[in-house]
Protein backbone atom coordinates (compact mmCIF):
# COMPACT_ATOMS: atom_id res chain seq x y z
CA UNK A 1 0.00 0.00 0.00
CA UNK A 2 1.50 3.44 -0.66
CA UNK A 3 1.21 6.04 1.97
CA UNK A 4 1.72 9.33 1.82
CA UNK A 5 2.44 11.98 4.93
CA UNK A 6 1.64 15.37 3.92
CA UNK A 7 4.11 17.79 6.19
CA UNK A 8 7.22 16.88 8.13
CA UNK A 9 6.50 18.69 11.50
CA UNK A 10 6.70 16.47 14.45
CA UNK A 11 3.05 15.00 14.16
CA UNK A 12 3.90 13.95 10.53
CA UNK A 13 7.31 12.50 11.27
CA UNK A 14 6.26 10.65 13.87
CA UNK A 15 3.63 9.35 12.12
CA UNK A 16 6.10 8.22 9.28
CA UNK A 17 8.11 6.64 12.27
CA UNK A 18 5.30 4.41 13.75
CA UNK A 19 4.15 3.39 10.68
CA UNK A 20 8.21 2.43 9.73
CA UNK A 21 7.77 0.28 13.00
CA UNK A 22 4.34 -1.54 12.07
CA UNK A 23 6.30 -2.14 9.02
CA UNK A 24 4.96 0.53 6.35
CA UNK A 25 6.62 2.02 3.68
CA UNK A 26 5.64 5.79 3.17
CA UNK A 27 6.55 8.56 1.37
CA UNK A 28 6.96 12.08 3.20
CA UNK A 29 6.74 15.65 1.56
CA UNK A 30 7.48 18.81 3.00
CA UNK A 31 6.96 22.34 1.09
CA UNK A 32 10.27 23.99 3.19
CA UNK A 33 13.36 23.41 2.23
CA UNK A 34 14.14 21.83 5.45
CA UNK A 35 12.54 20.22 8.35
CA UNK A 36 11.90 22.33 11.62
CA UNK A 37 12.06 25.52 9.96
CA UNK A 38 10.60 28.10 10.37
CA UNK A 39 9.20 27.49 13.63
CA UNK A 40 6.27 29.01 14.73
CA UNK A 41 5.86 27.52 18.43
CA UNK A 42 6.68 28.72 22.18
CA UNK A 43 8.60 25.97 22.48
CA UNK A 44 6.67 24.64 26.08
CA UNK A 45 5.82 20.87 26.53
CA UNK A 46 4.59 18.77 29.27
CA UNK A 47 6.76 16.52 30.79
CA UNK A 48 4.57 13.57 29.83
CA UNK A 49 6.16 14.38 25.84
CA UNK A 50 9.20 12.63 26.80
CA UNK A 51 7.62 10.00 29.39
CA UNK A 52 4.55 9.17 27.53
CA UNK A 53 5.00 8.40 23.91
CA UNK A 54 4.76 4.88 22.27
CA UNK A 55 8.19 5.71 20.79
CA UNK A 56 10.79 7.00 23.13
CA UNK A 57 11.59 10.75 21.89
CA UNK A 58 15.14 11.94 21.76
CA UNK A 59 15.73 14.52 24.70
CA UNK A 60 18.05 16.30 23.43
CA UNK A 61 15.88 19.25 22.24
CA UNK A 62 15.15 20.33 26.04
CA UNK A 63 16.68 23.49 26.82
CA UNK A 64 15.38 24.17 30.38
CA UNK A 65 13.03 22.39 32.70
CA UNK A 66 9.63 24.47 34.47
CA UNK A 67 9.07 24.23 37.60
CA UNK A 68 6.08 25.77 37.96
CA UNK A 69 3.85 28.56 36.82
CA UNK A 70 3.17 32.27 37.75
CA UNK A 71 -0.69 33.11 37.14
CA UNK A 72 -0.68 37.14 37.03
CA UNK A 73 -3.74 39.62 36.96
CA UNK A 74 -2.45 43.03 37.22
CA UNK A 75 -0.57 43.94 39.41
CA UNK A 76 -1.52 40.65 41.64
CA UNK A 77 -0.13 37.07 41.12
CA UNK A 78 0.08 33.46 42.84
CA UNK A 79 2.31 30.76 42.39
CA UNK A 80 1.52 27.28 41.38
CA UNK A 81 4.96 25.00 42.02
CA UNK A 82 5.39 21.42 40.19
CA UNK A 83 8.85 20.54 40.21
CA UNK A 84 9.76 19.07 36.02
CA UNK A 85 6.29 19.98 35.32
CA UNK A 86 7.12 20.96 31.60
CA UNK A 87 10.16 21.39 29.50
CA UNK A 88 11.11 24.31 27.10
CA UNK A 89 12.37 22.67 23.94
CA UNK A 90 14.04 23.87 20.51
CA UNK A 91 11.30 23.52 18.85
CA UNK A 92 13.94 23.12 15.24
CA UNK A 93 15.86 20.19 16.82
CA UNK A 94 12.50 18.47 18.30
CA UNK A 95 11.67 18.14 15.03
CA UNK A 96 14.42 17.34 13.48
CA UNK A 97 14.84 14.83 15.83
CA UNK A 98 11.81 13.27 14.96
CA UNK A 99 12.83 13.16 11.33
CA UNK A 100 15.93 11.12 12.06
CA UNK A 101 16.22 7.92 9.87
CA UNK A 102 13.14 9.04 7.46
CA UNK A 103 13.54 10.28 3.77
CA UNK A 104 11.61 13.99 3.80
CA UNK A 105 11.32 15.19 0.36
CA UNK A 106 11.70 18.75 1.14
CA UNK A 107 10.89 21.53 -1.07
CA UNK A 108 7.52 19.12 -2.17
CA UNK A 109 4.75 21.01 -1.83
CA UNK A 110 1.27 19.87 -1.97
CA UNK A 111 -1.24 21.79 -4.48
CA UNK A 112 -3.96 19.73 -5.51
CA UNK A 113 -5.44 16.59 -4.85
CA UNK A 114 -7.46 14.54 -7.33
CA UNK A 115 -9.45 11.02 -6.88
CA UNK A 116 -8.02 8.57 -8.89
CA UNK A 117 -9.31 4.99 -9.12
CA UNK A 118 -9.20 4.18 -5.20
CA UNK A 119 -6.67 6.35 -4.59
CA UNK A 120 -5.66 9.79 -4.88
CA UNK A 121 -3.07 11.74 -7.30
CA UNK A 122 -1.35 14.08 -5.30
CA UNK A 123 -0.26 16.95 -7.47
CA UNK A 124 2.51 18.89 -6.04
CA UNK A 125 5.32 21.70 -7.42
CA UNK A 126 7.81 19.23 -8.61
CA UNK A 127 5.52 15.96 -9.90
CA UNK A 128 2.26 13.92 -9.53
CA UNK A 129 2.36 11.04 -6.95
CA UNK A 130 -0.57 8.61 -6.86
CA UNK A 131 -0.93 6.93 -3.32
CA UNK A 132 -3.57 4.68 -1.74
CA UNK A 133 -3.42 6.48 1.67
CA UNK A 134 -3.10 10.60 2.27
CA UNK A 135 -2.09 10.87 5.91
CA UNK A 136 -2.76 15.08 6.36
CA UNK A 137 -0.21 16.48 8.71
CA UNK A 138 0.01 19.86 6.58
CA UNK A 139 -0.63 21.75 10.02
CA UNK A 140 -3.22 24.93 10.80
CA UNK A 141 -4.35 25.63 7.07
CA UNK A 142 -4.51 22.22 6.26
CA UNK A 143 -4.97 21.51 2.20
CA UNK A 144 -5.69 18.30 2.52
CA UNK A 145 -8.32 18.99 5.52
CA UNK A 146 -9.89 22.12 3.05
CA UNK A 147 -10.26 19.00 0.25
CA UNK A 148 -12.71 16.59 2.54
CA UNK A 149 -14.66 19.67 3.46
CA UNK A 150 -14.92 20.50 0.13
CA UNK A 151 -15.73 16.89 -1.57
CA UNK A 152 -17.53 16.16 1.48
CA UNK A 153 -20.24 18.62 1.19
CA UNK A 154 -22.74 17.65 3.71
CA UNK A 155 -19.99 17.34 6.15
CA UNK A 156 -18.64 21.18 5.58
CA UNK A 157 -22.59 22.39 5.83
CA UNK A 158 -23.33 21.01 8.76
CA UNK A 159 -22.14 23.06 11.72
CA UNK A 160 -22.77 20.64 14.60
CA UNK A 161 -20.33 18.23 13.35
CA UNK A 162 -17.16 20.80 13.42
CA UNK A 163 -15.95 24.47 13.55
CA UNK A 164 -12.65 26.07 13.30
CA UNK A 165 -11.87 29.44 14.74
CA UNK A 166 -8.64 30.83 14.08
CA UNK A 167 -6.09 32.43 16.11
CA UNK A 168 -2.79 34.56 15.73
CA UNK A 169 -0.11 33.48 17.90
CA UNK A 170 3.00 36.53 18.04
CA UNK A 171 5.60 35.98 20.23
CA UNK A 172 9.40 37.52 20.73
CA UNK A 173 12.88 36.36 22.36
CA UNK A 174 14.41 38.37 24.36
CA UNK A 175 17.70 38.63 25.94
CA UNK A 176 17.23 40.54 28.99
CA UNK A 177 19.14 43.61 30.43
CA UNK A 178 18.28 42.59 33.76
CA UNK A 179 16.93 39.46 35.00
CA UNK A 180 13.99 39.90 37.47
CA UNK A 181 12.31 37.11 36.28
CA UNK A 182 12.69 33.28 37.36
CA UNK A 183 14.45 31.02 35.11
CA UNK A 184 12.69 27.91 36.02
CA UNK A 185 8.77 29.94 36.23
CA UNK A 186 6.95 30.36 33.48
CA UNK A 187 4.68 33.51 33.57
CA UNK A 188 0.74 33.43 32.53
CA UNK A 189 -0.84 36.67 32.48
CA UNK A 190 -4.43 37.15 32.31
CA UNK A 191 -6.05 40.30 30.75
CA UNK A 192 -9.27 41.60 29.53
CA UNK A 193 -9.89 41.03 25.66
CA UNK A 194 -6.86 38.67 25.26
CA UNK A 195 -8.48 35.10 24.79
CA UNK A 196 -5.59 33.37 25.93
CA UNK A 197 -3.02 34.98 27.98
CA UNK A 198 0.56 36.20 27.66
CA UNK A 199 3.12 34.10 28.40
CA UNK A 200 7.12 34.57 29.70
CA UNK A 201 8.80 31.28 29.10
CA UNK A 202 12.07 30.77 30.17
CA UNK A 203 14.54 29.74 28.17
CA UNK A 204 17.91 30.21 29.80
CA UNK A 205 21.11 32.47 30.08
CA UNK A 206 18.57 35.59 30.43
CA UNK A 207 16.71 34.47 27.43
CA UNK A 208 12.64 34.61 27.74
CA UNK A 209 9.89 33.77 24.98
CA UNK A 210 7.04 36.47 25.52
CA UNK A 211 4.40 35.86 23.62
CA UNK A 212 0.10 36.28 22.98
CA UNK A 213 -2.43 34.78 21.25
CA UNK A 214 -4.99 37.22 20.58
CA UNK A 215 -6.47 39.07 17.13
CA UNK A 216 -4.10 41.87 18.02
CA UNK A 217 -1.37 40.04 18.42
CA UNK A 218 1.22 42.21 17.73
CA UNK A 219 0.05 45.56 19.74
CA UNK A 220 -0.83 43.09 22.86
CA UNK A 221 2.62 42.09 22.93
CA UNK A 222 4.24 45.34 22.73
CA UNK A 223 1.49 46.93 25.07
CA UNK A 224 2.56 44.30 27.72
CA UNK A 225 6.50 44.82 27.07
CA UNK A 226 6.12 48.64 27.57
CA UNK A 227 3.65 48.15 31.10
CA UNK A 228 5.87 45.38 32.53
CA UNK A 229 9.44 47.04 31.92
CA UNK A 230 10.95 44.31 30.01
CA UNK A 231 13.34 45.91 28.50
CA UNK A 232 16.26 44.36 26.31
CA UNK A 233 17.83 42.57 22.81
CA UNK A 234 14.82 41.27 20.41
CA UNK A 235 17.28 38.02 19.18
CA UNK A 236 13.84 36.50 17.44
CA UNK A 237 10.05 36.54 16.37
CA UNK A 238 7.57 34.33 15.09
CA UNK A 239 4.52 34.40 14.47
CA UNK A 240 1.71 31.24 13.39
CA UNK A 241 -2.38 30.48 13.24
CA UNK A 242 -3.76 28.40 16.08
CA UNK A 243 -6.32 26.30 15.43
CA UNK A 244 -9.32 25.44 17.75
CA UNK A 245 -12.57 23.22 17.21
CA UNK A 246 -13.21 20.28 15.99
CA UNK A 247 -12.88 18.26 12.27
CA UNK A 248 -13.57 15.17 10.62
CA UNK A 249 -10.68 13.21 10.87
CA UNK A 250 -11.06 10.35 7.93
CA UNK A 251 -12.68 10.62 4.67
CA UNK A 252 -12.39 8.29 2.40
CA UNK A 253 -9.11 7.08 2.59
CA UNK A 254 -7.50 10.14 3.57
CA UNK A 255 -6.70 10.61 7.23
CA UNK A 256 -5.65 13.78 9.21
CA UNK A 257 -3.55 14.31 11.87
CA UNK A 258 -2.28 16.93 14.73
CA UNK A 259 -2.90 20.57 13.99
CA UNK A 260 -4.72 19.47 10.68
CA UNK A 261 -7.40 17.80 12.80
CA UNK A 262 -7.35 20.52 15.06
CA UNK A 263 -5.85 18.43 18.06
CA UNK A 264 -5.08 21.23 19.63
CA UNK A 265 -5.84 22.14 23.40
CA UNK A 266 -8.57 24.46 23.26
CA UNK A 267 -7.34 26.81 26.25
CA UNK A 268 -3.87 26.93 26.20
CA UNK A 269 -3.13 26.27 21.81
CA UNK A 270 -0.33 23.38 22.61
CA UNK A 271 -0.65 21.04 20.06
CA UNK A 272 2.22 19.02 20.47
CA UNK A 273 1.35 16.08 22.11
CA UNK A 274 -2.06 15.53 21.38
CA UNK A 275 -0.75 15.65 17.67
CA UNK A 276 1.45 12.86 18.85
CA UNK A 277 -0.73 10.87 21.03
CA UNK A 278 -3.47 10.99 18.12
CA UNK A 279 -0.91 9.84 15.59
CA UNK A 280 -0.37 6.78 17.52
CA UNK A 281 -3.71 6.26 17.08
CA UNK A 282 -4.07 6.54 13.41
CA UNK A 283 -0.40 4.66 12.62
CA UNK A 284 -2.59 1.87 14.86
CA UNK A 285 -5.60 1.67 12.92
CA UNK A 286 -3.64 1.71 9.63
CA UNK A 287 -1.58 -1.42 11.28
CA UNK A 288 -5.23 -2.87 11.91
CA UNK A 289 -6.74 -1.95 8.48
CA UNK A 290 -9.39 -0.37 10.32
CA UNK A 291 -9.09 3.04 8.92
CA UNK A 292 -13.23 3.65 9.60
CA UNK A 293 -12.02 3.39 13.20
CA UNK A 294 -9.61 6.07 13.70
CA UNK A 295 -12.29 8.72 14.31
CA UNK A 296 -14.24 7.10 16.72
CA UNK A 297 -11.39 5.93 18.89
CA UNK A 298 -9.86 9.29 18.58
CA UNK A 299 -13.19 10.83 19.99
CA UNK A 300 -13.66 7.89 22.63
CA UNK A 301 -10.02 8.78 23.89
CA UNK A 302 -9.69 13.10 23.68
CA UNK A 303 -13.67 13.83 22.73
CA UNK A 304 -14.36 14.60 26.14
CA UNK A 305 -11.36 16.37 26.89
CA UNK A 306 -11.70 18.47 23.93
CA UNK A 307 -15.13 19.39 24.25
CA UNK A 308 -14.71 20.89 27.64
CA UNK A 309 -11.86 22.75 26.78
CA UNK A 310 -13.94 24.34 24.10
CA UNK A 311 -16.66 24.78 26.05
CA UNK A 312 -14.23 26.40 28.68
CA UNK A 313 -12.97 28.72 25.77
CA UNK A 314 -16.53 29.81 25.09
CA UNK A 315 -16.72 30.67 28.31
CA UNK A 316 -13.16 32.40 28.86
CA UNK A 317 -13.96 34.68 25.87
CA UNK A 318 -17.35 35.82 27.40
CA UNK A 319 -16.61 36.79 30.72
CA UNK A 320 -16.06 40.59 31.54
CA UNK A 321 -13.83 42.20 33.44
CA UNK A 322 -15.19 41.92 36.90
CA UNK A 323 -16.02 37.92 36.21
CA UNK A 324 -12.05 37.59 35.11
CA UNK A 325 -11.52 39.09 37.97
CA UNK A 326 -13.28 37.22 40.60
CA UNK A 327 -12.09 33.93 38.48
CA UNK A 328 -8.41 34.68 39.33
CA UNK A 329 -9.07 35.61 42.84
CA UNK A 330 -10.99 32.29 43.09
CA UNK A 331 -7.91 30.28 41.39
CA UNK A 332 -5.70 32.40 44.23
CA UNK A 333 -7.67 31.21 46.88
CA UNK A 334 -7.30 27.71 45.91
CA UNK A 335 -3.61 27.64 44.35
CA UNK A 336 -3.30 24.79 46.42
CA UNK A 337 -5.82 22.53 45.21
CA UNK A 338 -4.82 23.56 41.55
CA UNK A 339 -1.13 22.69 42.89
CA UNK A 340 -2.51 18.98 43.91
CA UNK A 341 -4.53 18.72 40.88
CA UNK A 342 -1.82 20.79 38.09
CA UNK A 343 -2.20 18.60 34.87
CA UNK A 344 -0.30 20.02 32.07
CA UNK A 345 -1.87 17.63 29.17
CA UNK A 346 -5.37 17.21 30.80
CA UNK A 347 -6.90 20.50 31.64
CA UNK A 348 -10.58 19.35 32.23
CA UNK A 349 -8.92 17.21 35.44
CA UNK A 350 -7.71 20.06 36.94
CA UNK A 351 -11.33 21.87 36.74
CA UNK A 352 -13.20 18.97 37.76
CA UNK A 353 -11.00 18.68 40.88
CA UNK A 354 -11.50 22.17 41.77
CA UNK A 355 -15.41 22.02 41.57
CA UNK A 356 -15.67 18.48 43.50
CA UNK A 357 -15.36 21.34 45.85
CA UNK A 358 -18.89 22.14 47.19
CA UNK A 359 -17.61 25.36 48.72
CA UNK A 360 -15.52 26.08 45.81
CA UNK A 361 -18.00 25.23 43.42
CA UNK A 362 -20.74 27.58 45.01
CA UNK A 363 -18.25 30.40 44.61
CA UNK A 364 -17.85 29.50 41.16
CA UNK A 365 -21.39 29.59 39.98
CA UNK A 366 -21.71 33.17 42.09
CA UNK A 367 -19.03 34.15 39.71
CA UNK A 368 -19.93 32.61 36.85
CA UNK A 369 -23.97 31.87 37.38
CA UNK A 370 -25.14 31.81 33.87
CA UNK A 371 -22.80 29.17 32.74
CA UNK A 372 -21.21 26.69 35.23
CA UNK A 373 -22.93 24.44 34.42
CA UNK A 374 -22.43 23.79 31.00
CA UNK A 375 -18.91 23.28 31.59
CA UNK A 376 -19.87 20.25 33.78
CA UNK A 377 -22.64 18.57 31.78
C1 LIG B 1 2.72 31.06 18.43
C2 LIG B 1 2.51 29.60 18.70
C3 LIG B 1 2.97 29.07 19.90
C4 LIG B 1 2.76 27.70 20.18
N1 LIG B 1 3.27 27.20 21.32
C5 LIG B 1 3.11 25.88 21.61
C6 LIG B 1 3.65 25.32 22.79
O1 LIG B 1 4.31 26.00 23.57
N2 LIG B 1 3.42 24.00 23.04
C7 LIG B 1 2.69 23.21 22.19
O2 LIG B 1 2.48 22.02 22.47
N3 LIG B 1 2.20 23.72 21.04
C8 LIG B 1 2.39 25.03 20.72
N4 LIG B 1 1.91 25.53 19.54
C9 LIG B 1 1.20 24.62 18.63
C10 LIG B 1 2.19 23.71 17.92
O3 LIG B 1 3.16 24.48 17.25
C11 LIG B 1 1.44 22.81 16.93
O4 LIG B 1 0.38 22.17 17.61
C12 LIG B 1 2.36 21.77 16.31
O5 LIG B 1 3.36 22.37 15.53
C13 LIG B 1 1.54 20.83 15.44
O6 LIG B 1 2.39 19.96 14.74
P1 LIG B 1 1.97 19.41 13.30
O7 LIG B 1 3.06 18.51 12.87
O8 LIG B 1 0.59 18.92 13.35
O9 LIG B 1 1.90 20.72 12.38
P2 LIG B 1 3.06 21.71 11.97
O10 LIG B 1 4.11 21.79 13.01
O11 LIG B 1 2.39 22.96 11.55
O12 LIG B 1 3.71 21.01 10.71
C14 LIG B 1 3.04 20.97 9.47
C15 LIG B 1 4.07 20.75 8.39
O13 LIG B 1 3.40 20.62 7.14
C16 LIG B 1 4.07 21.40 6.17
N5 LIG B 1 3.10 21.77 5.14
C17 LIG B 1 2.04 22.62 5.27
N6 LIG B 1 1.36 22.69 4.11
C18 LIG B 1 2.00 21.87 3.23
C19 LIG B 1 1.77 21.53 1.86
N7 LIG B 1 0.73 22.06 1.18
N8 LIG B 1 2.61 20.66 1.26
C20 LIG B 1 3.65 20.11 1.96
N9 LIG B 1 3.93 20.42 3.24
C21 LIG B 1 3.10 21.28 3.88
C22 LIG B 1 4.60 22.60 6.96
O14 LIG B 1 5.66 23.25 6.29
C23 LIG B 1 5.02 21.94 8.26
O15 LIG B 1 6.35 21.48 8.21
C24 LIG B 1 2.08 26.88 19.23
C25 LIG B 1 1.63 27.42 18.04
C26 LIG B 1 1.85 28.76 17.76
C27 LIG B 1 1.37 29.33 16.46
Amino acid sequence: MEIVIVGAGPVGCYTAQLLKKYGFKTRIIEEHREVGKPVSCAGLVGRQVFENTLLPLSESSIINQINGALVCYRDDNFQINREGVAHVIDREKFDKNLSQGLEVECGKKLIEINKEGSGYILKTEVEDIYTDLVVGADGANSRVRKYINFVDNGYANDKKKGYIKYYLGVQYRIKVEENLLCSKITQVHLREGIPFFIWVIPEGNNVFRVGVISENAREDLIGFLRDFKIKGEIIGKLAGIIPVGLTKNYYKNIALVGDAAVQVKPLTGGGIYYGLKSAELLAECIRDNRLDEYDRRLKKKYGREIKFGLKARKLYEEVNEKELKNIFMLFKKNAGIIERAANFENHSAIFIEILKNPKIFRDARHILSRNIGKLLF
